[in-house]
């Protein structure tokens, strides 16, 4: 096909496999005379569709089944006012403010409580995590908030921080299921769908139940866990078409090998990328001071000029490497490249790089 390598942050590139099939389902689903689309979602089909996604969630990042899994609405973005909403109930929680997002998760927060910043970067326009001496934990807060990847300025996790016994909650939007995960560690982990399991408009959350037991119930049905997770994801109509994608996306991660494999894959990628800059120093620069901290699944570098940038993004469109603008914030280039991104685009992306910095030395030497 004409398929570009697309690059882009989220919504994001999804395997082939997982479009054609969508195709195939999109006017018969499953022998039902209908569209995935169409169907009831209190039908049997579907059901145990959505069923079967929430297995297979539970295999590949092996859930615990002390957790529930929620297919849920509103993004990434409703669960940084669900989560205080449920959870803080005017007492403290602490926050890692590892960027943008991160600010974003602490300003909802604020509205049902106090808010700990217990680290920031942002002195160092998070360019770097914070290092683990700089993490100043209250001592019994309601909860830990971290973001484990940080998809605008380049950053994540690979180490998480030691928070003891305190009750830990993540946003892994862009790095959910990119590598496996002890998820007994977290209380609760919520990741929109659009950059590593599917289409945007739905998120998962993978919650323990113990802990959702212990929530507000005077807030709004619909906000909280507990509703949701009693009405098995369909108290109100779930996103039935994002659901199904999910799901494909799923088994084909399955076929992959599984978490170990993707992993494995991941930092192949990552470390082709990486090399390309580092081997041509003087011409781009990682925005990401530690080295350590460099994502997986963003890699964020600088031109030496913005012209060089935007010439570099218009190149290699027309080359078929798409979507490599970098965040308005912070200008430059973004490499976005989750799961379904195949080696060959980091390749040819390479092979671009090393090309456009070549050429782009001789034309000023002449
Ligand atoms: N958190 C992170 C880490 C993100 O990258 C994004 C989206 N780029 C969001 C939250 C917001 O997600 P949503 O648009 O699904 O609300």
């Amino acid at each position: 096909t004409d398929r570009k390598f697309n690059f882009n942050p989220g919504p994001s590139t999804l395997p082939l496999n997982v479009l054609k099939e969508l195709q195939n389902n999109i006017v018969e689903w499953n022998q039902t005379g209908m569209s995935i689309i169409e169907v009831s979602h209190r039908s049997k089909d579907y059901m145990a569709m959505q069923e079967e996604t929430k297995k297979l969630i539970q295999d590949l990042y092996a859930v615990p089944d002390s957790y529930d899994i929620l297919f849920l609405q509103g993004g990434a973005s409703l669960q940084f006012a669900m989560l205080p909403m449920n959870f803080m109930q005017g007492g403290i929680a602490d926050y890692i403010n590892t960027g943008a997002w991160a600010k974003k998760a602490i300003k909802e927060a604020k509205l049902y409580g106090q808010v700990n910043i217990a680290a920031t970067t942002e002195k160092d326009n998070f360019s770097r995590l914070p290092a683990a001496d700089n993490i100043k934990l209250s001592d019994n807060p309601k909860y830990v908030h971290l973001t484990t990847n940080n998809t605008i300025y380049g950053t994540q996790w690979h180490t998480l921080p030691d928070t003891g016994a305190r009750k830990l909650t993540a946003d892994m939007s862009s790095d959910i299921m990119s590598r496996p995960m002890d998820v007994s560690q977290f209380d609760l982990i919520y990741a929109g769908a659009q950059k590593n399991l599917g289409p945007s408009g739905v998120t998962v959350v993978i919650i323990r139940k113990a802990w959702m037991e212990q929530a507000r119930q005077d807030i709004p049905a619909i906000m909280q866990y507990k509703t949701h997770s009693d009405g098995q994801s369909l108290y109100n109509t779930p996103p039935t078409f994002q659901v199904f994608a999910l799901n494909l996306v799923l088994k084909e991660y399955q076929k992959m090998g599984g978490l170990k494999k993707i992993e494995a894959q991941n930092k192949g990628k990552a470390d082709l990328l990486y090399q390309a800059i580092d081997k041509q120093a003087d011409f781009y620069k990682g925005t990401v001071t530690h080295k350590p901290d460099r994502s997986w699944m963003n890699a964020t570098f600088r031109l030496p000029s913005e012209e060089l940038e935007a010439a570099f993004i218009k190149q290699a469109a027309a080359q078929g490497l798409h979507g490599l603008k970098g965040h308005r914030s912070l200008g430059g280039i973004r490499v976005s490249m989750y799961n379904a991104m195949p080696v060959q685009g980091i390749e040819k992306l390479t092979q671009f790089m090393s090309s456009f910095c070549e050429k782009s030395k001789n034309s000023v030497s002449a």
